[in-house]
């Protein structure tokens, strides 16, 4: 990776820190926005309704109706309201449910997103979009849904449930993983992975028992911007094919699915990819990176065995068929009988051999 790369980052502006929800009237002003519409999932409506007030009379309202994979026609009831309301604008306050249909809109509108993440999901760095229609994700990218501002307040994290904020920072920890062995891949992308890695396993078990402890949520959070940034810097490989398949046709939980497959694509990937697992096994702190990331799940509680999410025993030739055509780039060879045996580990939730 070091001999040969290309490095081009994303444009954007972050703003990092405790209280700086704070700036939001100033930033969104900043990029010439007169009338936001504000969107969240049903769930954080009270979160949404206190940053419209802060926005005053630059708020269009708060739209309520996000929700997991921006089904085709949530995504036009959305840009129909909002051109009802007349929005110049959009600020997307929750998790990758929200940010998403923020996209959606931005996609077909060319409006700015302002993005106020509150999980660890990273979709607030990526110019990736994703559309549901009968049942079937298609995704893309298209730097007209990059969010132009990302605000990164700590405080808001605070009310993520544990349970959801470890399964949430595996996922951020999964972006970091295949990061490091991307095909396009570069060394300042590493370097972000491995900081994302060490600042989220450092912080999401204290947050396990402590959750409302800011300067872990801080640290936690910086490593979620740091997974959002590689995610939307580099390729991801096999694990984020196989989430994608398994999400898709079993409509399997996003960020449960990431936590029980990550060991095993670890694993997977392990001899092919040695330079990478020996950053991630340091960031982790362990002595495999495999085995590090299983005994980390495990350690937030999170469940690692995809039986437990929804998944049947016969639907794992289903999968490695769907994982093995078209597969992404990938250190190690994707085989259709490494693909049954890695999935049958997965779905059993055994603890890596090596
Ligand atoms: P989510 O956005 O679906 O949120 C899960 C639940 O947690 C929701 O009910 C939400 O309201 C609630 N919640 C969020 N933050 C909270 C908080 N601070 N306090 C209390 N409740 C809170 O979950 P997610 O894992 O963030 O996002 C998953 C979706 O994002 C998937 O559809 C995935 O495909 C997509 N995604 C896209 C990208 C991309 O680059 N396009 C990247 C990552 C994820």
């Amino acid at each position: 990776m070091m001999e040969r790369f290309v490095f081009a980052p994303l444009p954007g502006r972050v703003v990092f820190g405790a209280g700086t929800l704070d700036r939001l009237a100033e930033e969104v002003a900043g990029l010439g926005v007169r009338r936001a519409l504000v969107l969240c999932t049903p769930e954080q409506r009270a979160t949404a309704e206190d940053v419209a007030q802060r926005l005053g009379a630059a708020a269009a309202g708060v739209y309520d109706r996000a929700v997991m994979h921006v089904p085709i026609e949530v995504a036009e009831a959305a840009r129909t309201h909002a051109a009802e309301r007349g929005a110049d604008g959009y600020v997307a306050v929750g998790g990758g449910s929200t940010i998403g249909l923020g996209k959606a809109i931005a996609l077909v509108s060319g409006q700015p997103v302002i993005a106020v993440p509150t999980t660890y999901a990273g979709s607030e760095m990526t110019p990736i979009w994703g559309l549901t229609q009968h049942g079937e994700k298609t995704t893309g990218r298209d730097l007209r849904v990059l969010p132009r501002v990302v605000i990164y307040d700590p405080t808001l994290t605070v009310s993520l449930p544990p349970r959801l904020s470890g399964v949430s920072g595996m996922n951020a920890i999964a972006h970091c993983v295949e990061a490091l062995y991307a095909e396009n891949g570069n060394p300042i992308a590493a370097l972000m992975a491995e900081e994302g890695i060490a600042a989220l396993a450092g912080s999401l078990p204290g947050i396990m028992a402590e959750p409302g402890r800011l300067d872990l949520r801080t640290r936690a959070l910086y490593g979620a911007w740091l997974a959002g940034s590689v995610l939307g810097a580099v390729g991801m490989a096999l694990h984020h094919k196989l989430c994608h398949v398994l999400g898709g046709t079993l409509n399997l939980p996003h960020a449960e699915t990431h936590t029980a497959v990550l060991p095993h694509a670890a694993a997977y990937n392990a001899a092919a990819a040695p330079d990478a697992m020996r950053r991630v096994a340091r960031a982790l702190g362990a002595e495999s990176a495999a085995q590090g990331l299983y005994d980390l799940a495990n350690a937030l509680g999170a469940q690692t065995a995809l039986r437990h999410l929804g998944m049947r025993e016969e639907d794992i030739p289903r999968v490695a068929d769907l994982a093995t055509a078209n597969p992404y780039a990938n250190p190690a060879p994707v085989t259709r009988d490494g693909m049954l045996a890695l999935l049958r580990n997965a779905w059993e939730g055994r603890r890596p051999d090596a």
